[in-house]
């Protein structure tokens, strides 16, 4: 029997994709980790699951506990099935300006879920501050942490990046993500560079974020206006980013993360979110710079159900001055 062991036991050891027409096009190996496979529907079952094993075998976690995470969706997406799963009851402090498919999907998962108004880290009323708190509030309870607890960046260092490794046989020349947290960018990166130091290691970052800058002259500063993707971009080098091997960094426009994430379903058959968009566009932009025959890999985060009322909504776009293309 080849059995997968509960929702724990079916985390991670995604697929591959070589994303065939964009290949063929940029003679490049352009290639997707289908992270959107996993079974909360995200990249973020990967830490979550890291976050809540690490809390339990520190004794912090005990039965009958509570998980508490301030999320823009993913994250607590992937907590809420882990603490179904695992016997604990589950808090999740989510930004008003996520769409509505994530917190109704939280709802559904069980999660108790407080919508906060979206201001900047330094209040002290930011999503991820009030979850803080909440939890030192409660007995028998943690703070996932997500952005500073390492157990996220672990995930992808003991996980993705090896499996990565593993499917491309090594022949692997680049990666390149966006990245929220930095748990994934931080965790694969590390990994690969200490396999072989020559895999180029990429940020994709969105306009209104900081690390792009951060990358290019070493101190985060914002460009841009907001960006329309959720999850990703960030004005400040979280404790798991800190110290990242990263080669280079590409900003990208909304417009071609939207134009690919609608390339991507329409040529690829992979319906996904706007993150997904932003790394394939820098997928595809590396493999220009680089030349033809090289092999690259990036994450597909999630799917696009979760952005159904925005991203594949024509009157939204076109609100926010974009289209399918
Ligand atoms: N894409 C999506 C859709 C996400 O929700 C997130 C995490 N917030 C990311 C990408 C970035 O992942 P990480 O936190 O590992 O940087």
């Amino acid at each position: 029997m080849q059995l997968s062991d509960g929702f724990v036991g079916t985390v991670g050891n995604t697929p591959l994709i070589r994303l065939q027409r964009l290949s063929r096009e940029s003679g490049c190996e352009i290639l997707g980790k289908a992270e959107f496979m996993n079974p909360g529907g995200s990249v973020k079952d990967r830490a979550a699951l890291y976050i809540v094993l690490d809390a339990e075998r520190r004794g912090e976690l005990r039965p009958g506990g509570t998980v508490v995470e301030g999320t823009a969706g993913n994250t607590g997406i992937g907590l809420a099935h882990i603490c179904n799963a695992r016997g604990y009851r589950c808090v999740i402090v989510i930004p008003e300006t996520q769409t509505q498919e994530k917190i109704d999907l939280l709802r559904t998962l069980g999660a108790e879920v407080h919508t906060v108004p979206a201001v900047p880290y330094s209040n002290p009323d930011n999503y991820q501050k009030i979850a803080g708190r909440m939890a030192a509030d409660l007995d028998n309870a943690i703070w996932a942490n997500q952005f500073d607890n390492l157990a996220n960046r672990q995930a992808h260092y003991e996980t993705t990046g090896p499996e990565l490794w593993i499917q491309t046989d090594g022949r692997i020349d680049a990666f390149v993500a966006a990245t929220g947290t930095g748990g994934t960018l931080a965790g694969v990166a590390r990994y690969l560079k200490e396999r072989r130091p020559e895999i180029d290691c990429i940020l994709a970052d969105p306009t209104g974020s900081g690390l792009y800058r951060y990358v290019t002259t070493g101190t985060p500063e914002v460009v841009g206006g907001n960006s329309i993707t959720e999850g990703i971009g960030s004005s400040r080098v979280t404790a798991n980013l800190a110290g990242t091997p990263i080669d280079d960094a590409l900003m990208i426009e909304d417009q071609q993360a939207v134009t690919f994430v609608y390339r991507l379903l329409r040529e690829e058959g992979l319906f996904l979110g706007s993150s997904s968009g932003i790394n394939v566009a820098a997928a595809m932009q590396l493999a220009q710079r680089m030349g033809p025959g090289h092999t690259i890999a990036t994450i597909l985060c999630d799917g696009g159900a979760r952005y159904s009322s925005r991203l594949f909504n024509p009157q939204w776009l076109a609100s926010k001055g974009l289209t399918a293309g």
